[in-house]
C-alpha cells in the first residue's frame, strides 16, 4: 500500500475565522463517533495526529482494506493558524481559470499563489481580461476532471485511510460543521 493523503479544505475569503476553535470542533465530531483515537500519536507524516479506528471504514463508500488498520501511518492530521496551499502530488498540473474569460494561466499563476500564502494580495488579476477575483474562484480541477487545489488557515488531512471515494453523507457534515463548500484534494506521495 503506498503512502496517501487526503486534505478537506473549507472554500472561504479572507481567513477562516477562529480556526483554532473549529479545528477542535471538527475533531470533536470525529471523537464523538469513535472514529480516531483520543490522545494523539505519531500516526501522520505530518504534525502529531489521531490514529484511526475501524469505525472509520463507513465514511468511504468502498470500505478500506483492513489490513490497512496495521499500518504506522493511519490518522487525522488538524490544520490551523498558517495558510497553506493545498495541492495534489508533485508533478500534477496546475490550471488556474479566469472566471470571467475562461483564460487559464497555468503555473504562471504560482506568483499569485504566493501572493495569497504571503497575504500581499488575496484577489489576483488576470493578466488577459484584467478581471480581479479571489484566489478560491480561479478554476484549479480542470473543468471537475482534476484534483483541485485549496487555499486557507484550516483543514483536516486523512493520512493513509485507503478508503477511495467519501460517502455523500459525510462530506454534506463536514459542510454543515465548516458553514461553507469543501474542497477534497487526494494526494499520493
Ligand atoms: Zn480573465
Amino acid at each position: 500500500m503506498s503512502t496517501s493523503c487526503t486534505h478537506i479544505v473549507p472554500v472561504h475569503t479572507g481567513d477562516y475565522p477562529e480556526d483554532e476553535a473549529k479545528a477542535m470542533e471538527v475533531l470533536a465530531w470525529f471523537q464523538a463517533r469513535g472514529l480516531v483515537e483520543t490522545d494523539l500519536s505519531d500516526c501522520t507524516l505530518g504534525k502529531p495526529g489521531y490514529r484511526f479506528t475501524p469505525e472509520i471504514g463507513p465514511l468511504f463508500i468502498e470500505a478500506p482494506d483492513p489490513r490497512s488498520q496495521d499500518l504506522l501511518t493511519r490518522g487525522l492530521e488538524l490544520h490551523h493558524g498558517e495558510r497553506v496551499v493545498f495541492h495534489p502530488a508533485e508533478g500534477a498540473q496546475l490550471s488556474f481559470i479566469c472566471p470571467s474569460c475562461g483564460h487559464d494561466q497555468g503555473w504562471d499563476a504560482l506568483e499569485s499563489i504566493g501572493d495569497w500564502y504571503s497575504r500581499v494580495e488575496d484577489c489576483p488579476r488576470c493578466p488577459a481580461c484584467g478581471a480581479r477575483h479571489h484566489i478560491n474562484e480561479y478554476g484549479t480541477d480542470c473543468g471537475g476532471t482534476d484534483t483541485p487545489w485549496a487555499f486557507s488557515n484550516l483543514a483536516i488531512t486523512f493520512w493513509n485511510d485507503q478508503g477511495g471515494a467519501f460517502q455523500p453523507g459525510f462530506l454534506e457534515a463536514m459542510r454543515g460543521l465548516f458553514g461553507t463548500d469543501i474542497r477534497v484534494v487526494e494526494v499520493h506521495i
